[in-house]
């Protein structure tokens, strides 16, 4: 990333239309972090262990740890997939924050490779440089949940 003058220092625009693209059909992982598992746990009323036993799983991560990620049913739609998001006001950081991602903000072409299949990416609401990097670090700062610190 050009971090003196990234491509988007003017603001970029996005609303999801939830054409859910992103949500189902390919193999993927939403990895959860502590802060969206309480979030979850909240929204749905539901003890801890059941909610883990029920919709998620532990993966193995890039740093050598296993975490906590989403299951996916068996087509590979996200488990809380039906015609839509049925948690839509709980879904995981890496659900709200897309698609202001470090390495869809790396440069324009990157930006606009994935505008290809996401056609709320360049429409709708106009969101400024300082909003998406807040996006961005809030992101960063959501670490998947480990099962050795479970
Ligand atoms: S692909 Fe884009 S528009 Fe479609 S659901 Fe995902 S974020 Fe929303
Ligand atoms: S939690 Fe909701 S927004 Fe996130 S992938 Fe699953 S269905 Fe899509």
């Amino acid at each position: 990333m050009n971090t003196e003058n990234p491509f988007y220092i003017n603001g970029l625009n996005f609303s999801c239309k939830k054409c859910s693209c992103c949500c189902r059909g390919e193999a993927g992982f939403v990895y959860l972090s502590r802060n969206d598992l309480a979030n979850f746990l909240a929204e749905l009323n539901m003890e801890e262990n059941f909610f883990i036993e029920k919709y998620c799983r532990w993966v193995p991560y890039y740093d050598g740890n296993e975490v906590l990620c989403l299951k996916e049913k068996d087509n590979f739609d996200c488990i809380f997939w039906e015609n839509g998001c049925v948690v839509y006001n709980a879904r995981p950081l890496q659900c709200s924050s897309y698609p202001f991602w470090d390495f869809l903000l790396k440069d324009k072409k990157s930006w606009d490779n994935a505008a290809k299949t996401c056609p709320g990416m360049n429409n709708g609401e106009f969101h400024s440089y300082e909003e998406i990097n807040k996006t961005v670090k809030a992101y960063r700062q959501n670490i998947p949940l480990k099962k050795s610190r479970f």
